[in-house]
C-alpha cells in the first residue's frame, strides 16, 4: 500500500455570528485536511489543528515529498522517519501539527485497508458509546448583564438536549467569571460542569477562580494558567481542590513528560490533530497511565478529529480501574462550524450527549467531495 499522492485542502468558512473566549473572537473557521492516496486504491484522511496555511506549507514542502512511496501500513515507522527528518529544527509547533494530520490520515488508510476501525487498531473497543460533554457558552459582543443570562440559557439548552456534562469559558474577567460559575451551577445543580480559561489567569486570579469552582463543585479547571509557566500548576493545586486539566497546547510524549514532572496536573488533554497524531497520543496515554492520571483528547475542528478522539476514548481505560469507573468524556464542540456539520456525508453520530463509536473501517467518517469544493480555498498535490 504505497503512498502515491498527498493532497492538502485548506478549508475556510465565515461564521454567521462571531464568538469569543478569553483570547480573541472568531469570525471564520479554518482547517487543513490531508488526503493520502495509495496505490491500492485506498485513501486516508486526516486533519491538523493550528494555522492551516502555515501547516499546509509544512506538509506540501517538507513531509509529503519525503514519504511518497512509503508503505502506508507502517504508521509508526513513518512517524519515526518524519520525526528524525525535522528533529534538528522542529520538535514541535506547526511542524508537529503537520505530522499529526499525516499520521491521522495514515491510521485511516491502514484501517480501511485491513477492514478494521481505528478503535480496533488502537487495541479494541471497550465501549460502543462514548459520553460527551458540550463545549460552548462562548462570549458574544454584548454588555455583561445581557450576556450572562444568554450563556446560562445556552447551558440549560444543552442539558435539555441530554448532555449530562458541559464546559464553560472563563477568563473574560474574574468578576464576570465568578458570577457565571455560580449562576450556571444554580441553574443546573445536577449537571457535571467544567471550566476552561484558555490560560487567561495569573496565579492569584487562578486561585480565586479555582475557589469559586470548588464552592460550586465543578469537575475540572482547564488551562488555568499559561503553558509557559508549568510550575504554577503545582502551586495552584496546593491551594484548590478542583482537578487541574491541561495540555491542548502541548505536544509529544516528551512535552507531556515535562508537564507531568512539574506536578499539579490531574488530567491531560492532548489534541490528536496537533500532539503528534494518533500514534503519539497512544504513547502519551501510556505515559499518563504510568503516572496514574488520565488522558482525554482536546477536540476542536471537524469530524476527522472528532472521530479520532471517539476511537481513542472507545479504546481507553480509566486510571485506576474499578467496577464503576468514571466516564472519560469526549469533547463535543457546539459552536457554529459548517466545516464540522456540512462537509461530511458520514459523521460521528451524537445523540442525547452520547457519541456512537463508528464501526466502519478507518476513522469511519466520509468527506463529501462536492462540499469539499465549496470550502476549499487552496489545495496542493504532491506525487
Ligand atoms: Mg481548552
Amino acid at each position: 500500500m504505497k503512498i502515491e499522492c498527498i493532497r492538502t485542502h485548506h478549508l475556510r468558512c465565515h461564521l454567521d455570528k462571531p464568538f469569543g473566549f478569553s483570547q480573541w473572537f472568531y469570525d471564520q473557521r479554518n482547517v487543513l485536511v490531508i488526503e493520502i492516496v495509495t496505490d491500492s486504491g485506498v485513501s486516508g484522511w486526516g486533519e491538523c489543528y493550528g494555522p492551516a496555511d502555515v501547516i499546509q506549507s509544512a506538509v506540501e514542502k517538507f513531509y509529503a515529498p519525503r514519504i511518497i512511496g512509503m508503505d502506508a501500513i507502517n504508521t509508526d515507522a513513518i512517524w519515526q522517519f518524519m520525526w528524525r527528518a525535522s528533529l534538528d529544527f522542529a520538535r514541535g509547533g506547526v511542524m508537529m501539527a503537520a505530522m499529526s494530520g499525516i499520521d491521522m490520515a495514515l491510521w485511516d488508510a491502514k484501517g480501511k485497508s485491513l477492514g478494521l476501525s481505528v478503535s480496533e487498531l488502537m487495541g479494541g473497543r471497550q465501549r460502543d458509546v462514548v459520553p460527551c460533554y458540550a463545549t460552548g457558552m462562548y462570549y458574544l459582543d454584548l454588555p455583561e448583564d445581557e450576556l450572562l443570562p444568554l450563556l446560562v440559557e445556552e447551558g440549560v439548552g444543552y442539558a435539555n438536549e441530554g448532555f449530562k456534562a458541559m464546559k464553560i469559558k472563563v477568563g473574560k474577567n474574574p468578576d464576570f467569571d465568578e458570577k457565571f460559575i455560580y449562576a450556571l451551577r444554580e441553574a443546573l445543580p445536577n449537571t457535571e460542569l467544567m471550566a476552561d480559561s484558555n490560560h487567561a489567569f495569573d496565579l492569584p486570579e487562578a486561585i480565586r477562580i479555582g475557589r469559586a469552582l470548588d464552592a460550586c463543585k465543578y469537575g475540572w479547571f482547564e488551562e488555568p494558567v499559561s503553558p509557559q509557566h508549568p510550575h504554577f500548576f503545582k502551586q495552584l493545586h496546593e491551594k484548590i481542590d478542583v482537578p487541574i486539566a491541561t495540555g491542548e497546547c502541548e505536544q509529544t510524549r516528551w512535552g507531556y513528560q515535562k508537564l507531568i514532572e512539574n506536578g499539579g496536573v490531574q488530567l491531560l488533554q492532548a489534541d490528536l490533530a496537533y500532539c503528534g497524531g494518533p500514534s503519539e497520543a497512544l504513547k502519551i496515554r501510556t505515559l499518563a497511565s504510568t503516572h496514574g492520571i488520565n488522558m482525554i483528547p482536546h477536540v476542536w475542528g471537524t469530524q476527522l478529529n472528532l472521530a479520532a478522539a471517539t476511537h481513542f476514548l472507545a479504546s481507553a481505560y480509566h486510571e485506576p480501574g474499578r467496577a464503576e469507573p468514571r466516564d472519560l468524556l469526549l469533547e463535543y464542540d457546539r459552536t457554529e462550524n459548517p466545516l464540522r456539520d456540512e462537509l461530511y456525508s458520514e459523521m460521528v453520530e451524537v445523540k442525547k450527549g452520547q457519541a456512537t463509536v463508528p464501526t466502519a473501517p478507518g476513522l469511519g467518517v466520509t468527506i463529501d467531495r462536492n462540499a469539499l469544493k465549496t470550502f476549499d480555498i487552496n489545495g496542493t498535490e504532491t506525487r
